[in-house]
Formats: structure tokens, sequence, C-alpha cells
């Protein structure tokens, strides 16, 4: 199975990957635990030029060097271990890039899905956490933690945007995606969290 949390700066993402990847490994699951942009080796490379700071990409540079990483990261890492029956956990995953480049950036959204989609080869997740929180609150747990990062000196309504994206992503589909409260202390929030894994795959 293929779980990708989403969400704005600071909402806790990465820390609630590895609580989930521990809890379904204490339950005999293979699982890997990987991010976007990120993943592989030349994911990683490409998260280096984009966080970096040395150069301020366009939204479209940003878009299809985000697609770039993922197809490799697919390609490479995910699709092989779905393949072999692992549980892959994605901190982010496609929506961001309809949330950040689409929604806060302005691009076109069912342009950036289709190319998402040939990067993909249509690999996509069978359930999205999206972790919401005010920016404000977001962003002042990334400065609390002393993050250098040029997204988050993008202004306050830039990120609404993002959130407000988000939500949409995950009104249009149901099924696929549940709104956590991520506010809440991080023990609360894993609550939440496994209780949606336990629905949606029956654990
Ligand atoms: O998740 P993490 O904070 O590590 O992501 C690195 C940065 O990349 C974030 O600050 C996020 O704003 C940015 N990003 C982006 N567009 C995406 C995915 C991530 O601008 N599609």
């Amino acid at each position: 199975a293929f779980i990708t949390f989403e969400g704005g700066e600071g909402a806790g993402k990465s820390l609630q990957v590895r609580r989930l990847a521990e809890w379904l490994r204490a339950r005999g699951m293979d699982v890997l635990a990987t991010r976007e942009p990120g993943g592989c080796p030349a994911s990683e490379a490409v998260r280096g030029l984009l966080v970096d700071g040395t150069h301020t990409w366009s939204p479209a540079g940003e878009a299809f060097l985000h697609c770039a990483a993922r197809a490799e990261h697919v390609r490479t890492a995910i699709a092989p271990a779905l393949a072999a029956g692992t549980w892959v956990v994605s901190d982010r995953f496609a929506d961001s890039t309809v949330a950040y480049q689409g929604y806060g950036h302005a691009l076109d959204t069912s342009f950036l899905r289709q190319a998402s989609g040939h990067a993909t080869g249509g690999t996509g997740p069978h359930l999205t956490l999206v972790l919401d929180v005010p920016p404000d609150v977001g962003l002042t747990r990334t400065r609390a933690r002393g993050e250098e990062n040029p997204y988050e000196t993008l202004p306050m309504a830039f990120h609404e945007r993002v959130r407000a994206g988000f939500l949409e992503i995950a009104a249009a589909e149901p099924d696929r995606c549940r709104v956590i409260d991520a506010r809440a202390d991080a023990e609360t929030v894993h609550r939440h969290v496994v209780a949606a894994v336990n629905d949606r795959f029956g654990l």
C-alpha cells in the first residue's frame, strides 16, 4: 500500500511519517519511509537545487524539477517497493505540486496533474493524510526548529493559498484523502493517523 502525507510548512509531516512507519513495522510490515522532493540519489540532488537558496526558480522551472525528481523516485524506489509488497509512506507527493505550484504560484492545475501523471506513470497513493495547520502556526514551528528554507520567506498569502489548495484537493477526493487537524500535539495527530490507516486498510 502507498500512503502519502501532505500539508504546508511546519505541519509535522516528517515526524508523522516516522511514527507511522514505526507503527506499521511493529505490526510486521516492511516499510519504505521516503520523501519528496527526494527519496533516491538523483532526486535528492534535485532537492538540493530547489532548496539550497542559490537560485530563485520560476514556478514552471520548479514544477518541472519536482516532476523530474518524482519520475526517478517512482521508478527507482516507490514502484519496486510496492511490487515487493512493501508499504510506502511518503512525506509529500504529487498533491504538493498542485498545491504549491498550482494554487500557490497560479500555474494551471490540470497541466500540473497531467505532467505529474506522466512522471508517475499512474502510480499514486491509496491514502493521503493532509495535515492541516494555519500557516502562522506552521511557520512559527519551522522557525523554532531553526530551519533555513527559501520557501518559508514567501508571503503569508502564498501559504494561505497552498493550505486552501490542499483542502480543495482533499474535498474533491474524499475516498483517498483525510484531513487531520495538525494544531494538536504529535501524539494526538498520530492517533488520528492510525485511525485513518486502520479505517482505510482494515488492519
Ligand atoms: O517538505 P519539506 O518542507 O521538506 O519540502 C521542502 C520545501 O519544498 C518546502 O519548503 C516546500 O514549500 C517546498 N515545495 C514546493 N513545491 C512542492 C513541494 C515542496 O515548493 N511541490
